[in-house]
């Protein structure tokens, strides 16, 4: 068996990976898609002592530098279930199952997409999921944020400090923002909030140039010219396939301790697919840090 096993290759697993390989344990990592979210990134100018970097370029240097290490890496393979035996047992959808002492999750998280024509077409050419990621490239540009929920506000009210425009659209007849959210929103003189809209289509030539919507309560079509839309109706963490093991929030998060471990003694979480408040690259690599110092400790109590 393995001491760690870490199931998931973003900046999280391969953060874990290396705190652990670190420690002279047995360490895997198994993976569907080494690099994770990054490998949808282009720009990244928020990795602290990274000025610029590409999102392929840095999911190549994490393998890169998990590969210094003795890890026994595993790609392309998705994990299925979990289950505490004498190990913790993973299994794989192949049928293979790997068994380790101590397992670290950070199988992290995909936003949620409109699916209207023109989303995926201009995805990082003005339709964007980040705003702390992305909001600097709309400075003094018109956008669009879709999304009336706690993060579609708290996006809008963010880039009303560096957009010239946001536009919000709502599909309900209200919006689902904390009331103090909706507040700070309304005073502030470059936000127009257009609630019963359904987003139709997201136009442009190479790049954004409008969004289509319909009034949902007169069916009546209408077009707004913008740069930039960015899509807030949720974060779906990948723990579908936990259901009935760990602890998890409503929203299908894992919920974490400060040292990174779920309510299964051995089993540990870091990263986008954990209760983190807030969701980023940085964050997750820190969080890995912690899960595999987190397994590190119980190994040597255990
Ligand atoms: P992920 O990156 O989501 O990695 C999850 C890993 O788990 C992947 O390897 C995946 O294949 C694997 N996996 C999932 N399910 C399974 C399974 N069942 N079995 C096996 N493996 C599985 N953050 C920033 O800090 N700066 C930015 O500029 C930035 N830009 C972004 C732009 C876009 C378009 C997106 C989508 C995100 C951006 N983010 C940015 C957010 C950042 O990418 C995430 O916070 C970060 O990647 C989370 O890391 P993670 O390791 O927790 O999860």
């Amino acid at each position: 068996p393995f001491d760690v096993l870490v199931v998931g290759g973003g900046p999280a697993g391969a953060s874990s990976a290396i705190y652990a390989a670190r420690k002279g344990i047995r360490t895997g990592i198994v993976a569907e898609r080494f690099g994770g979210q990054v490998l949808d990134t282009v720009g990244i100018e928020n990795l602290i002592g990274i000025k610029h970097t590409e999102g392929a370029k840095l999911a190549a240097n994490l393998e890169e530098h998990v590969k210094e290490y003795n890890v026994d890496i595993m790609k392309n393979q998705r994990a299925k279930g979990l289950e505490k035996k004498e190990f913790i047992e993973v299994e794989l959808e192949n049928g293979g199952v790997l068994k380790s002492k101590t397992v670290i999750l950070s199988t992290g998280a995909r936003w949620r997409n409109v699916n209207v024509p023109g989303e995926a077409e201009f995805k990082n050419k003005g339709v964007a999921y980040c705003p702390h990621c992305d909001g600097p490239l709309f400075a003094g540009k018109h956008v669009a944020v879709i999304g009336g929920g706690n993060s579609g506000i708290e996006a809008a009210i963010d880039l009303a400090g560096i957009v010239s425009h946001v536009t919000v659209l709502e599909f309900a007849p209200e919006l689902k923002a904390d009331s103090v959210l909706q507040d700070r929103l309304y005073s502030l003189p470059n936000v127009t909030v257009i609630k019963n809209a359904q987003t139709k289509e997201i136009t442009g030539t190479d790049k954004v140039n409008g969004i289509t919507y319909v009034e949902r309560d007169t069916g009546v079509e209408q077009h707004i010219e913008l740069q930039g839309v960015f899509v807030q109706i949720g974060l779906v963490p990948n723990t579908d396939w936990l259901a009935g093991t760990l602890e998890r929030t409503p929203m299908g998060e894992i919920i974490v301790d400060r040292q990174g471990a779920t309510t299964i003694p051995g089993v540990f979480a870091a990263g986008d697919c954990t209760n983190s408040p807030y969701k980023q690259i940085i964050i997750s690599m820190g969080s890995g840090a912690t899960a595999a110092l987190g397994a590190f400790d119980y190994l040597i109590r255990n």
